[in-house]
Formats: C-alpha cells, structure tokens, sequence
C-alpha cells in the first residue's frame, strides 16, 4: 500500500505553499521519508507569513514576512516546484504546472493531491476599485502602497495648504486585517512625517469604511466597543453600514453617498478562494471554495483545506484565517499518513485559540473568555508571530 504498482515512492503533490502547503509538505517529508516522494508547487519562490505583510505596512524594515522555499525544500527532503497550477485532470491524477520561462505546461502526477492555493481579494465588483484600489496581499502590494503614500507625502510637502487634503487615506474592511491595515498606515505616515516635514504631522486624515453594521463581526462585544473607542481616540472616521460604492480618481463614493476625497484607497474588504480548474471540476459553493468533508476530504487521495475550501462544523462556516489553516494541515498530513496506511481518516475539528490584534501603539489579546486592551499587545504578537514564522519554516 506505500509502493504503487511499480514499487515506485507514492508521489504527494502539494499545490501552495502557504499556512497549509509548507507545513504539510514539511511534515509528510519527514514522516514518510522513505516510503513518499512528495512535491511542494508555488507560483511564488518564497513562502509569505501574510499576517506579518501587516508590521511591513508599517515598518519597511519589518523581518519575518518572507522566506526562501528552495531553501526549505533542499533542507527538508521534498521537492519544490516554481510554477503556476493551471489544472488537475482527475481521471489520470495530473496537475498540469506553468513554469517560468517554460512554454509548455509541466505534468506532475500525484497519487496523493492537496489543493492549498489560498485567496485573491474580493473586489465585489464594486465600480473603479481595478484601477484605484490597493489590494493588501503580498509584500508587492505593500511596496506598492508605500510608494503611492511617498508620493502624497512628496506632494503635500511641496503644497502644506493642501496636506490633509492629499493625506487622507480610506481603509475599505472592519475585519481585523483592516482594522490592523487602518493603523498600521497610520503609523507609516506618521514616521515618515516625523522624519521629513515634521509640520504636518497630524495632517493625515483617516477613515474606516465598514459595510456591515460593526466592526469585527463574530468578535466579543467588548473588543468591537474597545475598538471603537480607539478608532475615535486616534481621530479615525468610521463608515458603518455604508458600503463602497465607487472609486474614482481622488475619491470614493460610499452607498449612503458620502464623499470621501482619498488618493489612497486600501481595499481589505473581502476574499474569493484561488481557483484551480479541475476536469471534471469538483464541487464548490457558491463563492467557488472547494466542498470538503469532515475529513477535509475531496475525494479519496484528493484534500483541500485553508482559504481556497469550505468547511463548516455544525453547519457553521468557521473562519479563514492563518490559525485554521495551519490546524487543517495537521488534520491533513495525518490523513494522508492514515489514508496511506488504510486507517479511518480523523476528523477536522476546529478550535479557537484566541486572537492576537495590533493597533499601532496599543491592541487586543483576546483570549477567548477575556480580552485585554494592552500596550504590550502589539509586542506579544511580534514576538508570537516571530515563533510561529520559525514554526512553519524552520528558519
Ligand atoms: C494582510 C493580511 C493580514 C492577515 N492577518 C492575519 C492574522 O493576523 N491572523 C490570521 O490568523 N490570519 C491572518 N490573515 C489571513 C491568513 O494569512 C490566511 O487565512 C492564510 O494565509 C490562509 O492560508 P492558505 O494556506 O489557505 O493560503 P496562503 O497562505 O495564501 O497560501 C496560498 C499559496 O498558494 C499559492 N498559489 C495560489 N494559487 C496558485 C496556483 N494556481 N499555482 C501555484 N501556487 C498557487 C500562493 O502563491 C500562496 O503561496 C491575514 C491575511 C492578510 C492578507
């Protein structure tokens, strides 16, 4: 059962290396050193602590967003792949990769396959956000929105009558990556006044545009009330229950009407999963996640876990975020083990740790039954993030 038919390695095929794909394949290599061959596939060279794009927002000098996949892959015994996943072709067991610079398509077969490609931004069709939004999901993004605030700060030194005018920034998103992009900016801003025109310091001006009623929906009343009070401690507009209607150059429209004249719009509002087309395709839902089982099972051999899949555990969708993800890679690379071994396959089960939440100079550690508005939040989450990123790539 460990060998195929030609007493060859079963081959594990791994699609993402992210909080899934990277632990994953490095536990499998491990745990089945001398029996699996298993393949980790990234259109990225480097595995991404998304997490941490955060402090990156903040800080340019920020350490722990990145690390180095070959690297991890020579180290660990597993092989990695850079390329682009186009499709799966279930009936002969195929994913078909882009690679770089290669003008046909790579076949990797698999006998085991997890599908971990992660998300894309959800820009709800919302009407200018292609060309006037600033997604939030690589290190890209973040240099991207850093030289679009550089070049505020350039003009607003060059104009200080207008500086809060060019200095006004729209977050689009109460969840918490919003919430923590929100001050996050704020910080970025600030510094880099502080050191070039000191003056206009206190010229930004920011805003919080939220459809949903609340901030932080799902989240304990007294973090959502907590977070409020800091928003208007730090002199940030919130827009609730007033979605984004349109952008456009230098402003955004909200659906009660409000103008908000930002040349800075950072869109945090929303995800869609990853999608890898399939032949046959596979069951999704409605958004296009993967169906699961309770397994996090497609179909035998076949498992999807992390943003790209739906799993709900009593009917209840549980939330996207890193922690579950690397939850569901454990779940996963023991019911490949089990699946290899013929064993019954484990459940998923899903289980909240808490939250860790960064506002600048102050944040949230929510520890289930008690939440805590500390200074030293935004420092236990450095140091716990710092752990976690050493966790899931051994660097
Ligand atoms: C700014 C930001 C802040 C966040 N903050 C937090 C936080 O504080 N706490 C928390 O728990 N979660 C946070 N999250 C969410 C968390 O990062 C995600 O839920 C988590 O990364 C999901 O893990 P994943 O493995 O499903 O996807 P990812 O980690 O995104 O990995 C998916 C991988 O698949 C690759 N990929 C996609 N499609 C293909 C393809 N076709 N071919 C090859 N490779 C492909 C991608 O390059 C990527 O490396 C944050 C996310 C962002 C963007």
């Amino acid at each position: 059962m460990w060998y195929n038919q030609d007493m060859q390695p079963q081959r594990i095929v791994i699609v993402g290396a992210g909080f899934v794909g990277l632990p994953t394949a490095r536990t499998l290599a491990a745990r089945l050193r001398h029996t699996h061959a298993v393949t980790l596939i990234d259109e990225k060279d480097v595995f991404q602590f998304s997490p941490r794009l955060i402090d990156l927002l903040a800080r340019p000098d920020a350490t722990h967003v990145v690390a180095p996949l070959k690297q991890i892959a020579a180290r660990d015994g597993f092989t990695y792949v850079q390329g682009h996943t186009l499709s799966v072709d279930r009936a002969r067991k195929i994913v078909f990769v882009q690679e770089p610079q290669e003008e046909t398509l790579t076949p990797v077969p698999y006998d085991a396959l997890v599908l971990a490609s992660g998300s894309e931004t959800n820009f709800f069709g919302v009407p200018g956000t292609d060309t006037f939004a600033f997604p939030l999901k690589s290190v890209a993004h973040v240099e991207q929105i850093h030289a679009r605030a550089n070049e505020l700060i350039a003009a607003a030194i060059q104009t200080p009558e207008s500086a809060e005018a060019l200095l006004t920034v729209a977050v689009v998103g109460g969840g918490p990556s919003g919430l923590e992009a929100l001050f996050a900016i704020k910080g970025y801003l600030e510094r880099a006044l502080a050191k070039s025109a000191p003056a206009l310091i206190h010229a930004p001006r920011l805003h919080l545009v939220q459809a949903a009623p609340q901030i932080l929906p799902g989240f304990p009343p007294n973090l959502v009330n907590g977070t409020m009070d800091e928003l208007a401690h730090q002199g940030i507009t919130a827009h609730l229950g007033d979605a984004a209607a349109k952008l456009g150059d230098g402003f955004l429209l909200t659906s009660k009407g409000t103008r908000i004249n930002s040349h800075l719009v950072i869109w945090c509002a929303g995800i869609l999963p990853r999608r890898i087309e399939a032949i046959p395709p596979y069951a999704v839902d409605k958004s296009g996640c993967l169906s699961v089982d309770q397994s996090l099972r497609i179909e035998p051999g076949v498992f999807a876990a992390g943003d790209c899949a739906l799993y709900r555990e009593r009917n209840v969708v549980i939330p996207k975020n890193a922690q579950t993800a690397m939850m569901m890679s454990a779940t996963i690379a023991n019911n490949i083990v089990r699946e290899a071994q013929n064993l019954p396959l484990k459940p998923f089960r899903y289980v909240s740790r808490g939250n860790l939440l960064s506002y600048g100079t102050t944040g949230y550690l929510d520890m289930k039954f008690f939440q805590w508005k500390t200074r030293i939040a935004p420092w236990v989450r450095d140091l716990f993030y710092r752990v976690r990123f050493t966790q899931i790539t051994g660097l």
